[in-house]
């Protein structure tokens, strides 16, 4: 993990999260409000998912700027990347309310920089500062900040994403949308029926207590949207995480494409279309670097975590360098032409193109693609870095990438050890082109882990 990430005492790398009631409350986003509009003087826009505690934190993450001087726009329920998309060049700064993707009864906070990006690991550990130490620069009487209503300015995102493509591109293409009742439902379906497609919903009403599945949109939760998609002869079916900031697709049989896959072809089709880098952390298939080397364009790996992408992103084109797009294997993609950070609308309508321009079934698309065998393993121990470190020393004539934690990188296959920030675990991840040699290799991790551990801790190794 990053260096910032390790100081950063209570936003992780997506900002902060907690369940409600417990360690989620008024009160501290009211603190992170008033941090805010004490460290930056002028109009903040904010905005939430749908979640039932999205009104109350949304309200006291106000209440905290305005205290402080700043002015306040709230947007209402939207996704995050609209938000960003409207803060860019516009707002001072903007927080979004969300848990993304965790269970109905989290919530939390995410502050997004006047450029639309997450704001960075050095300004957040300010901001963390302040909020510790109550130092609040409040604002009085005469100067307290005003507040003022914009639901309508989602449109200006509405408007962006089709814009990227041809006008009709969507034509004759049936999609069936699943924002899982996030905020997605208030954007998707309406970007893909302006690009003309024909546009099934469920899970389409804005509702926090997520009745039909969770907010993550993992496999299990989506066969509705695989029978619907059948049932309705869609060309595809999407869903998104409770911000929609992320993406996932069912292809017209029903079947969910794993989001390294997803990845994949839409790399593989921007990488025939303009030479240079991919972006993606290290926890990424290598998929990604095949389907790049095939029109030439190559990955850079950062560490682990949107903001770290979108950040090398813009360095690199700010150094020269062309960048191609970048992303993480969770269905959570950055187009450099439209924002610097993870978007699902777009996400969805760069699919949609694809399908469009290339006259062939997702799934034919999907089948073409290289196979790679990936293997996910938690190990919980008492002390996470102690083993990182000892796996580095263990593995040390093999050179591994330290960007984070530990890769591993061999011929065939690699491997990838990270302590977690927030649980006593460690996360494994191993990839390989064929299924015994990704478990030998977790084998061999694990005998070195069991070397390692001696009398210090206790991993508990499956
Ligand atoms: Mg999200």
């Amino acid at each position: 993990m990053g260096e910032g990430e390790i100081r950063k005492r209570l936003f992780g790398t997506n900002g902060v999260r907690g369940i409600v009631g417990q360690d989620m409350n008024p009160e501290l986003v009211l603190r992170i409000g008033a941090a805010l509009g004490s460290m930056r003087r002028g109009r903040i826009a904010v905005g939430r998912d749908t979640r039932t505690s999205g009104a109350a934190l949304a309200s006291a993450l106000q209440a905290g700027v305005m205290a402080s001087g700043s002015d306040v726009v709230d947007l209402g329920i939207l996704p995050t990347p609209a938000l960003q998309y409207i803060v860019r060049g516009r707002f001072i700064a903007g927080a979004m309310v969300t848990a993304s993707h965790n269970p109905p009864e989290y919530n939390g906070v995410k502050i997004i920089d006047t450029d639309g990006t997450e704001m960075g690991d050095r300004e957040v550990i300010q901001l963390e500062d302040r909020l510790f130490s109550h130092q609040f620069e409040l604002a009085p009487w005469n100067r307290v900040g005003r507040q003022t209503f914009a639901p309508n300015l989602v449109e200006e995102y509405l408007a962006a994403v089709p814009g990227h493509f041809a006008s009709g591109t969507g034509e004759g293409l049936t999609v069936v949308v699943d924002p899982g009742s996030g905020a997605g439902a208030r954007t998707t379906p309406e970007i893909l029926t302006r690009m003309g497609c024909r546009v099934h919903t469920l899970n389409a009403t804005l509702d926090g207590t997520f009745p039909n599945r969770a907010p993550e949109p993992s496999a299990e939760g989506l066969e509705p949207l695989a029978q619907m998609v059948k049932a309705t002869h869609a060309a595809l079916g999407l869903a998104h995480d409770g911000d929609a900031d992320r993406t996932v697709f069912v292809d017209e049989k029903g079947r969910y494409i794993e989001e390294n896959r997803e990845f994949a072809l839409i790399a593989r089709s921007m990488c025939r279309e303009m030479k240079g880098v991919v972006v993606a952390p290290v926890s990424t298939s290598r998929i990604i670097e095949e389907v790049a080397g095939e029109s030439g364009c190559s990955v850079d790996y950062t560490a682990v975590g949107s903001i770290y992408v979108a950040r090398r992103m813009m360095d690199l084109i700010a150094g020269g360098t062309p960048v191609v797009m970048g992303g993480e294997g969770n269905g959570g993609l950055i187009y450099p032409g439209h924002q610097f950070c993870r978007d699902g609308a777009l996400t969805a309508a760069k699919m949609v193109s694809l399908l469009a321009l290339s006259g062939t079934p997702l799934s034919e698309m999907a089948d073409s693609l290289p196979r790679y065998h990936m293997i996910k393993e938690k190990i919980r121990t008492g002390d996470a870095r102690h083993l990182v470190a000892g796996l580095i020393e263990r593995f040390r004539s093999e050179k591994p990438d330290l960007t984070d934690g530990m890769r591993l990188n061999r011929d065939d296959s690699w491997a990838l050890i990270r302590a977690s920030g927030t649980e006593p675990l460690v996360r494994i991840t191993v990839e390989s082109r064929r299924e015994n040699e990704a478990g030998d290799l977790l084998g061999e991790i694990r005998d070195a882990i069991r070397g390692i551990a001696g009398s210090r801790s206790d991993p508990e190794i499956p």
